[in-house]
């Protein structure tokens, strides 16, 4: 008899290094030497041997995973039981990409790279405090992509110090010339903790019609090019959309590694907390409950262009969305900030500006 081989699933791995810190920047990183670099990807081989998981998509985050440079990430790599069509993607800083051997990458299953642009204005840059300049970010999609890794993509920010639509606009065509197949774009949120917070006074920050306009003005733009929103900050051309990141937006099964980590695997979710010492010391995660229940996958999935439907909500939980569900879902459409079309349910761009007031009062409807 043989026991059937378990559904893929997506694998996050956190990586918290950073050469610097930029200036509005809360996630987990820090700069870190040699010796703990190598101590880390002990530690992170160890927990992915001990989970085993088999992955149809792998994604180093961070931090800066290409911090760890190119013989690190494929001994990691080396590790992890794929798919044969697994998306392995790596956030790269720009900055690093001279030093990293692309080939040597993508012979090791690398297909997908993800690139810090934030903005082509250099001085938008150095205020976000980011290190290199719009020419070395070139040179790297350059570089990722002779060595055959053509599915890329940029973030861009919007809301940076600064930022006008002109400015805007120059940053989106350089996304454009560079002709990568995927954009995310973010808005700059200033964080407690962050020297932008301290600096939050003398900031000359856009005002909010100012950045709700810059969010208007990004999807039309990338539209028309080609690059279709499927997710409130994302934009990719058909084929292109991120698949590790669809799975957290449909509720699927993913396993985070590393400080700061998040996964949700069996119907659980659990973390590991922000602290690289008791990752190193093999600390287990945090147990964090139940997870995707309806209100939860609801208020995930929405984030999605292709939105909800009573067949995909049934299809998890063996009932169709109620009555009171569509009757707001009818309401929010009639203000421009949703689309009700064939029994399926979305934000538009307009209803993305108010996502987090529209989705808390859909998830209601199905709260338990
Ligand atoms: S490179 Fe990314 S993770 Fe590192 S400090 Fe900057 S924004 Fe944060």
């Amino acid at each position: 008899m043989t026991t059937a081989e378990p559904r893929p699933i997506g694998l996050y791995l956190h990586v918290p290094f950073c050469k610097v810190k930029c200036l509005y920047c809360d996630f987990y990183s820090m700069p870190a030497g040699e010796e703990t670099k190598d101590a880390y990807v002990q530690a992170l081989c160890r927990s992915i041997d001990a989970a085993d998981p088999l992955c149809d998509t792998v994604y180093f985050g961070g931090g800066t995973p290409s911090q760890l440079g190119t013989a690190r990430l494929t001994a990691i790599l080396a590790h992890i039981r794929r798919t044969a069509d697994c998306e392995v993607t790596v956030e790269c800083n720009p900055g690093d990409a001279a030093a990293l051997d692309f080939r040597a990458l993508a012979d090791a299953g690398v297909n997908r790279i993800s690139m810090g642009l934030q903005s082509a204005d250099d001085a938008e840059r150095r205020a976000l405090g980011r290190r290199s300049d719009a020419a070395t970010v070139r040179r790297a999609v350059e570089q990722a992509r002779t060595a055959g890794i053509t599915n890329l993509s940029l973030d861009l920010m919007l809301g940076i110090p600064g930022q006008t639509a002109d400015s805007l606009a120059r940053s989106i065509d350089f996304c454009l010339a560079l002709e990568v197949p995927h954009v995310s774009a973010y808005l700059l949120k200033v964080e407690d903790g962050t020297p932008f917070a301290a600096m939050r006074a003398e900031l000359a920050l856009p005002d909010e019609d100012a950045v709700c306009d810059f969010y208007l003005q990004t999807v039309d733009a990338l539209g028309a090019a080609g690059l279709r929103q499927y997710e409130i900050s994302n934009f990719a051309r058909p084929g292109f959309e991120s698949r590790h990141n669809l799975k957290y937006w449909r509720c699927e099964a993913y396993l985070g590694l590393g400080p700061a980590a998040h996964s949700f695997l069996d119907g659980k979710r659990f973390f590991y907390p922000r602290d690289l010492q008791a990752f190193l010391d093999g600390q287990p995660p945090v147990q964090d409950g139940a997870g995707g229940d309806p209100a939860e996958w609801l208020m995930l999935r929405l984030r999605l262009m292709e939105g909800v439907t009573d067949a995909a909500f049934a299809a998890r939980f063996d009932r169709p969305l109620p009555a009171a569900f569509w009757n707001s879902a009818e309401r929010f459409a009639r203000q421009g900030l949703m689309t009700v079309t064939n029994g399926c349910a979305a934000l538009t761009p307009a209803g993305c500006l108010l996502s987090n007031p529209i989705i808390g009062t859909l998830t209601e409807t199905v709260a338990e």
